[in-house]
């Protein structure tokens, strides 16, 4: 097990920067994601500290040691891949055994490595199929199957579940969770499903446009989002955000001490509730509902500018289209943005 290093990691392919300034340290053992939008450059990040990409300014350490220059084999790194690429002539058996085979393992070892991996995995019985007989959730299991049986002080996952149905995939979810949980070994978890990164994550880091937004535990920054990206990335649906003046004093007189420079109030729908037109920061007119049984979205227009969505306990207000209803939140559940989008850390909650 191993902890790792990020030191203002920076990544360009010939004169185009995709990442730069990048510092992170991630603990021994812990489960960190990275999430963010296609294209951010979560993948990329993953491949440089696997060492499939150079890394163009910086240092990366794994326990200890910069591995910049050392060959990916020997970086102590396993990382599985959104597609599993088993190899199709091979079994199960040995698909999980191949690395260890590669390595010069002794046979026995190898048999009783792959044996325990299949044991931790619930796939003992699919040994001798090959992945053509196999479901892609089952195949998925393969490929993190090959991963343990190296024991490597890290896990790599890029998108593992991508290509597994909703329901396979959430199952999967909580299978991943067990196994670092059992097995205790760093894992970095790559991911554009913020619903996945809020149930996995020790920690997350938010990248955007190749850059950290946020790097903190998930109720962190769920609860205290360092910027509107974060805040409208984390929670779903996505927080509301106002900008009307009207909306930013009926928020500020909530509060003991006024506020400089809100530029922009935030609240999430689910921290949204009907209010007395007295108390009402907000008002909007019912568009449409949707009916999920344990809770309604609402979606109202705003009188004065965009639509925001209200998270309702189902009949709370009688939600009809065209009908007019004030909202309001407590005061620990407003957030206020700058001009820049920075978030104005300074509360009275
Ligand atoms: P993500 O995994 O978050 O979707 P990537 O790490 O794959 O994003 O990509 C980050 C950025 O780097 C993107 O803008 C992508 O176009 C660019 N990129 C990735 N690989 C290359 C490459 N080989 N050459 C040029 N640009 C690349
Ligand atoms: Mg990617």
């Amino acid at each position: 097990m191993a902890n790792l290093n990020i030191q203002g990691v920076a990544k360009s392919y010939g004169q185009v920067e995709v990442m730069s300034g990048i510092n992170l340290k991630i603990a021994d053992g812990e489960l960190v994601v990275f999430v963010g939008p296609s294209g951010c450059g979560k993948s990329t990040l993953l491949r440089m500290i696997a060492g499939l990409e150079d890394i163009s300014e910086g240092t990366i350490s794994i326990g200890g040691n910069v591995v910049n220059d050392v060959n990916p084999s020997e970086r102590g790194v396993a990382m599985v891949f959104q597609s599993y690429a088993l190899y199709p002539h091979m079994t199960v058996f040995g698909n999980m055994a191949f690395s260890l085979q590669q390595a010069g393992r002794p046979k026995e070892e190898i048999i009783k490595r792959v044996n325990a991996a299949a044991v931790s995995l619930q796939i003992t019985e699919l040994l001798e199929r090959h992945p053509r007989n196999l479901s892609g959730g089952q195949q998925q299991r393969v490929a993190i199957g090959r991963a343990i049986v190296r024991k490597p002080e890290v896990f790599l996952f890029d998108e593992p579940l991508s290509n597994l149905d909703a329901a396979l995939r959430s199952q999967t979810r909580v299978e991943i969770a067990e196994l670092h949980s059992r097995l205790g070994t760093t894992m970095i978890y790559v991911t554009h499903d913020q619903v996945e990164a809020l149930t996995l994550a020790d920690k997350i880091v938010v990248l955007n446009k190749g850059n950290v937004e946020q790097f903190g535990a998930p109720m962190d920054l769920y609860h205290r989002p360092a910027n509107k990206f974060v805040a409208g990335f984390i929670g779903s649906p996505q927080m509301n955000f106002f900008n009307d003046q009207n909306v930013i004093s009926a928020a500020q007189d909530t509060l003991d001490k006024p506020l400089k420079d809100i530029v922009t109030v935030g609240i999430r729908p689910e921290h949204l509730t009907p209010a007395h037109k007295d108390e009402a920061i907000v008002f909007g007119t019912v568009r449409l509902v949707e009916k999920f049984g344990e809770y309604d979205l609402v979606y109202l227009s705003s009188d004065t500018e965009r639509d925001f969505i209200a998270k309702l306990v189902p009949d709370h207000v009688s939600a009809k289209r065209g009908a007019r209803h004030g909202f309001a939140a407590n005061v620990e559940h407003l957030h206020f943005f700058d001009t820049l989008g920075a978030a104005i850390a300074e509360r009275n909650a």
